[in-house]
Order: C-alpha cells, then structure tokens, then sequence
C-alpha cells in the first residue's frame, strides 16, 4: 500500500488499531452488538466500556453493512432500545436523502451564517474533553457522536471558525466520513442548517466523561464553563435542490462484462455484484481525488482490507487513476449511489446496467429541510 497510494495520503500508511475492514470484519461487529442499554449509554463517552454505541458506521458508510440488514438485526431486543437504534439508522438514511437532494449546495450554511467568521485552526490541546477527542479521531479513525458535537461545537459555536474546515478535518479522519453524514452533522450541531447551535460546555463532559474535569488543567477555570453566547447569524435562501437519488428499479441498456463497485457499495451484497457473481469486479483509487482530499492512510487500509477479502470470492482488479478513464473500455454494471461523484463519473462512462441504490426509505418529493419533516413523508411511503 505504501508503494502504490503512499503518494496519496496524509501520514502514514498504517490501518486503524480498532477497526478493521471486510465483510468478515462487517458481519461479525453486527453479529456482537447488543442492543440491550443503547438508549441510556449512546452518548456516554469515557470509560470507552460504559459506551452504547455499536461502531458500526465505517461498515455502513461504505455498504459493507446495508441499513435493512442493521435494522432487522436488532429486532427482539428491549423496545426502548429498538426504537432508539432505529431511530439513529434514520438519521443515516435522511443525511443521504438530504444529500441527494442538496448535492454541492450541501457545502453551503443552509439556513443562516455566520456574520463574520475568526481565523484559526484545531482545538486547545490543553484541554482535556477536545484533547481526547482528536487523539482518538486520530488514532482510531472515530469517534461516538457526542465527541464529534464537542468538536464541531467548539470549533464553530465558541470560536466562530469556518465551519467547512473543521468538517473536512474530520472527513479526512473519519473511516466513515461521507459528506452526508458530516455535513448533516456540522450543519446540525453548528446551528447554521438546523434550528439552534448545539453549546458544548462543562456539565455535558462532566456527564458523559466522569473524572475528566478533575484531571484537567482548566478544572478550577474551566474555558467551557458557561453556556457559549450565541454568534450573530445572518439568515440564508435554502438553494435550489437537485435530484441524485437515481433509478427506482434496474436499468439495462447491453450485457455488462465488469461490475463497477463505488466506495459507497463495497459489501458482498452489492446489487450489482450479487447480479453477477461469474463477471469480474473492477475497484478504482481515484487518483486525482484522492491527492486533493489528502485522506488518512487508515481510510485507504480500510479500503484495501475490505478489497483484498472481496478478492478471495471472485476474480477483482484494483486500479489507480482515473475512473472514467481506467474503465473506458468496459460495459460496466453498477449499484448507484446517491452523491454528486457518481453522477458525474456515471454521465461519462454510461453504464450499461444501473442497479437502485437500497434505500432503507423510498425517496419521496417532501421536504428534507428538518429531520422531522422528511421522516412525516417518508412515514407515508
Ligand atoms: C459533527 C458530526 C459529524 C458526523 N460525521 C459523520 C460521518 O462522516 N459519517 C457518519 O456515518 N456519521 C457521522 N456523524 C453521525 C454520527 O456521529 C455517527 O454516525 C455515529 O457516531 C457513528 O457511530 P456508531 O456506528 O457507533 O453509531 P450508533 O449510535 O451505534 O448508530 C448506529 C448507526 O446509525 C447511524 N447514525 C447514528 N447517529 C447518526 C447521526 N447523528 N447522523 C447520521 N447517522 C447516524 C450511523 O450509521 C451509525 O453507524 C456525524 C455527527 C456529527 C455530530
């Protein structure tokens, strides 16, 4: 890997020491998560063994893990926690209907902005709450969602800092970062694409990491103490939405002689690879992305690990360079998925059988302008 992608990542070359990938890797941290406790332990933070959370958002990030296939897996455990469970699956599924309808304008505040935003960069890394939580963003390539809103909080509710870098700090990191996802997150918890700025301060760490505060150097002038003054903001026109949720059922137009797996369906059960299981499967690293996006080595493992297994159950060739250009020459057939990439790389290679993307909830024409408003649509599919 240091031979063939070295070139394109930042650090160095190495997996994350607490998540490996692959399908076996996938099915096996599905098969020992439990259930029992998620809704009162989701957010806790530290002791790591206190924590609910299931870890599985690098397998579902990139469709090693389905979101059906999550959602069925929990059934008969405690009600409380089903529903809790469930109801974290449908913020992954609206962060990418929200995405597939907002494409780049994502990238953009949604409802307001900052009215001047300050220099500056990282968090302090003598405070103890923030010091932790980037230590293991870049360690381990994750982080439970309560830290990534200490993060995003800190960098754009306290400080006042564009929100976007902080956001693609974390998607360089993140063996789940999909700007679905982040973006959803940072515009959530930074108040700029949701109702209100998520304030973290004092008392949260003081629930979620007991013992934090005491061994911190700040414990007796703590810089978070107080709920943060909210920044002036200046209101925004939601943008013109697109549509990226692609075919509602397979699309033929010849016979496919690869399957083109994307970074968004890498699983066994892709439906493209599961159309064909005697074609071979072509992955390509995207040279010219990838050296703008600058990712962790550890994302690449991740990648490489989840290939390198596929490649033990059906012929696959790995490339490095261009997609459009590297498989030219081919009749590809292909799961679509619901992101800007895609459709662009799609549009020059035209594939010849798309599969639907497997969505968890059908798109529908209603809003995705608030989580409770998409979810009131799709409720009625
Ligand atoms: C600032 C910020 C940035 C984020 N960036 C990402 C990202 O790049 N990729 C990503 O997958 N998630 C992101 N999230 C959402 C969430 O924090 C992670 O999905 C979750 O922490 C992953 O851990 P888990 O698998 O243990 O989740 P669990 O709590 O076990 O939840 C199960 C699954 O539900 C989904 N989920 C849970 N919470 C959310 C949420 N708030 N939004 C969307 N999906 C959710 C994930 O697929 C997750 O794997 C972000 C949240 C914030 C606040």
């Amino acid at each position: 890997m240091a031979e063939h992608l070295g070139h394109l990542v930042g650090g160095t070359v190495a997996g994350s020491p607490s998540i490996r990938g692959g399908q076996h890797s996938a099915d096996a941290a599905l098969v020992s998560f439990d259930v029992r406790g998620y809704a009162a332990r989701r957010n806790e933070v530290s002791p790591v063994e206190r924590r609910g959370a299931s870890q599985l958002s690098p397998y579902i990030r990139h469709g090693l893990l389905a979101l059906g296939e999550v959602w069925d897996a929990v059934a008969g455990g405690p009600g409380r926690d089903v529903q809790k469970f469930r109801d974290e699956l449908l913020w992954q599924e609206y962060a990418r209907h929200w995405y597939a309808r907002l494409g780049p304008a994502s990238a953009e505040p949604l409802r307001r902005r900052l009215a001047t935003t300050e220099p500056g960069d990282g968090w302090d890394p003598t405070m103890r709450c923030l010091n932790e939580a980037v230590a293991e963003l870049e360690h381990d390539g994750w982080l439970v969602n309560q830290t990534r809103m200490w993060l995003a909080s800190d960098w754009t509710v306290r400080h006042g800092r564009n929100w976007r870098r902080g956001e693609d700090r974390f998607f360089r990191h993140l063996l789940d970062g999909s700007r679905a996802a982040n973006r959803l997150g940072w515009q959530w918890t930074t108040g700029l694409g949701s109702a209100k700025p998520y304030g973290v301060s004092r008392w949260q760490v003081e629930k979620r990491a007991p013992g934090w505060c005491q061994q911190c150097s700040h414990r007796d002038a703590c810089p978070i103490e107080d709920w943060p003054d909210e920044r002036p903001m200046v209101s925004v026109e939601w943008p013109r939405e697109v549509d990226l949720t692609g075919p509602d059922r397979v699309v033929v137009h010849r016979e496919p002689d690869t399957v083109w797996l994307t970074a968004e369906s890498l699983g066994n059960n892709d439906p493209a690879l599961a159309a064909h299981p005697k074609l071979p499967a072509a992955f390509v690293f995207d040279e010219p992305l990838l050296a703008r996006l600058r990712l962790d080595g550890k994302r690449l493992v991740f990648l490489t690990e989840t290939l390198v297994e596929l490649a033990e159950v059906r012929p696959l060739e790995i490339h490095l360079g261009d997609p459009v250009v590297e498989l030219a020459d081919r009749s590809l057939a292909v799961t679509h998925a619901p992101v800007p990439g895609f459709e662009t790389r799609a549009a020059a290679l035209t594939p010849a059988e798309t599969h639907p993307w497997p969505w968890l909830r059908p798109p529908r024409p209603g809003s995705v302008r608030s989580f409770s408003a998409w979810r009131k649509g799709s409720n009625r599919s």
